[in-house]
């Protein structure tokens, strides 16, 4: 088995923003025989599983489940909604953008890339503009990335949402939140979202190989007549067999049952007790680097991501260096700088199993590794970040979650 050149005890520090921590719980639920997935038993996870998941969505309409990675349900959101040629409109916040788009472009569908500085989110208005120009609808969907994982940036959906309506427009509304859902708020139906996207492996805090699309009617009926080829990825066969609690292929049985203790876990906290949970890393985080005297990439203050903090580092310093010096010294992953932004920035993840104390042991861990690496940083994020969950408003009771 692979393992770290140097000898490590205690627990490895996984502070990438994603694949995220698998709590101890679900690892234990998911050491469980493999059973017959056409048999009884299965019948009763998939019930579960398929009923449990719409309420993370906060949808009323099916959830698909794919044994795949996000990029997987990222195409099968398109391809059971579009047609050879469709135009859509996708905005470039960062490298999941940019790779979604491409996914567009290989498919056939013709993509205006709205260009961006990887610093902000996707701005209400330019989609209000951009749709209230096409009067003769021929943009067929609006693509956005809820939560950009390549620079903690997190666009402003509802009011996204908001700017379609004012439009008057009718294209699809198909956003990816593979690392927004479970750990941020996010609400499939009230925002009138048609595809939701995401992966197993980010706040529903599973180890990779799950994709879901949450669906709505409009895109039910869209994909009725929509012509881009597609087998494996079709909702329909899924749709039908999922009625019953069964999957048209061999699902992913073992992540299945990680799935279903997921949810149990996501249900007994709340939700929105997770999101306040993620507001204060996310807010911790920042003035820890405020204390550095580092900079965040997220310009807006309006769109801090609560799930991580990308941070770039001063000018001529490697932020590659920065995390391999983490990691030899301290057995901590950070996460690196993506695409345009590579060596400039890196990133650290605050999503799903997490709590105060090893977020402290996190930052502790960068701001060690700031003065090793040589970076021209002050000390005291770490206290910066104490002060905060020692005051009334960064504190909760954790004793309080759990009653
Ligand atoms: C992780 C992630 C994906 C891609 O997921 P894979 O499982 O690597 O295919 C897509 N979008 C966002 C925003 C992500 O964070």
């Amino acid at each position: 088995m692979f393992r770290y050149s140097f000898a490590a005890s205690g627990r490895h520090f996984l502070q990438i923003p994603g694949p995220a921590n698998v709590p101890d719980r679900i690892l234990r639920a998911m050491d469980h025989p493999t059973i017959d997935h056409r048999g009884p038993e299965f019948a009763e996870l998939g019930k579960a599983v398929l009923a449990g998941i719409k309420d993370v969505f906060r949808t009323r309409s099916p959830v698909i489940i794919y044994p795949s990675s996000g990029t997987g349900a990222w195409e099968a959101a398109l391809v059971n909604t579009l047609s050879p040629g469709d135009q859509v409109l996708m905005f470039e916040t960062g490298q999941f953008a940019t790779l979604w788009q491409k996914i567009a472009l290989k498919l056939g569908l013709v993509v205006e890339f709205v260009p961006g500085d990887w610093r902000h989110g996707v701005d209400p208005a330019v989609v209000e503009d951009r749709l209230a120009a096409d009067t003769g609808n021929a943009i067929k969907a609006v693509l956005a990335v809820h939560n950009e994982t390549s620079t903690g940036v997190t666009s402003r959906i509802a009011e996204v949402r908001a700017a379609i309506d004012r439009a008057r427009h009718p294209a699809l509304f198909m956003v990816d939140t593979v690392s927004g859902l479970g750990s941020i708020d996010y609400r499939h139906d009230e925002w009138g979202i048609d595809v939701s996207v995401t992966g197993s492996q980010k706040g529903l805090m599973l180890p990779p190989g799950l994709g879901f699309n949450a669906l709505s009617d409009k895109a039910l009926a869209a994909s009725k007549s929509a012509r881009l080829p597609r087998a494996y990825w079709g909702w329909e066969e899924m749709l039908a067999s999922n009625k019953n609690g069964y999957f048209p292929y061999t699902p992913a049985t073992g992540l299945l049952y990680g799935l279903h203790e997921a949810l149990a876990m996501l249900r007994e906290e709340g939700l929105d007790n997770v999101f306040a949970r993620h507001a204060r890393f996310g807010e911790a985080t920042r003035r820890a680097v405020r204390a550095w005297g580092l900079e965040l990439l997220c310009l807006d203050p309006r769109e801090y991501s609560n799930v991580l903090t990308a941070i770039l580092l001063p000018a001529g310093h490697d932020a590659d260096a920065l995390r391999k010096v983490i990691l030899e010294n301290f057995n901590m992953s950070l996460g690196q700088g993506l695409g345009k932004i590579a060596g400039k920035v890196f990133r650290i993840g605050h999503l799903g199993d997490f709590n105060e104390l090893t977020l402290l042991g996190a930052l502790a861990g960068v701001e060690m590794g700031l003065q090793l690496a040589g970076i021209p940083a002050q000390r005291g994020g770490v206290d910066a970040a104490m002060r905060y969950f020692g005051e009334k408003s960064g504190a909760q009771s954790a004793l309080k979650r759990v009653a």
